[in-house]
């Protein structure tokens, strides 16, 4: 499987990076060698010195697919569930500069935090409409809110299929919303989707 990420898909976060607007959804892909086992802590790597958080909707693909019209998108996803897009900004920022790809700084081991469960879409009476937050150390530090998406769920699975197949299991990380931070050795980072506590992991 493969995780497939959006990045600068909510206008306030893209303010607080100073990125540009995309005309296009700006993608990614981390290998599954990127996720973190569940229940492990996250382990701080050695080559960078800034590693930020960045709280996101999951979408998981479930089944094959390419070329998929946005009308039909909603086929390919029954379970949404929460992640941390983790990214080291130093040695991001360094490759930006240099017009360099990011996967060193986005695709690491362990840099995909992935909620064990998933929740039915159904659960939810309007997809455009979910709120979910992360909290660091018990303090809410990033909030969300799905209406805010610049490329809604639908658009993203079709943009996305033009380039990349999409397969039972691959992760759709969304983009995240303002907010990011810095991460620091024994923080306690909880996402919510809803009201619903998605993950609980500790950095050291
Ligand atoms: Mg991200």
């Amino acid at each position: 499987m493969k995780i497939i990420c959006v990045g600068r898909n909510y206008a306030r976060h893209i303010a607080e990076l100073n990125n540009e607007k995309p005309t296009d959804p700006v993608l990614f892909i981390k290998p599954d060698t990127a996720i973190l086992p569940f229940r492990n802590p996250l382990y701080l790597p050695d080559f960078a010195q800034e590693f930020h958080y960045e709280v996101e909707l999951v979408v998981k693909i479930n089944k094959l697919g390419k070329h998929i019209a946005p009308e039909f998108a909603h086929r390919y996803y029954n379970e949404i569930g929460l992640g941390l897009d983790i990214t080291a900004r130093d040695l991001q920022s360094k490759l930006k500069a240099k017009g360099l790809p990011w996967e060193k700084a986005k695709a690491f081991d362990n840099s995909a935090v992935v909620s064990h469960h998933f929740i039915d879409k159904t659960q939810f009476k309007d997809l455009n409409n979910i709120y979910f937050h992360l909290q660091q150390n018990h303090q809410i530090v990033q909030k969300g809110h799905t209406a805010d998406m610049l490329w809604k769920i639908d658009e993203l699975i079709s943009y996305i299929s033009t380039f990349f197949t999409l397969k039972k299991g691959d992760l759709i990380f969304t983009g995240t919303p303002a907010g990011v931070g810095k991460i620091n050795l024994n923080d306690e980072f909880t996402g919510y989707l809803e009201n619903q506590e998605m993950f609980r992991i500790r950095v050291k």
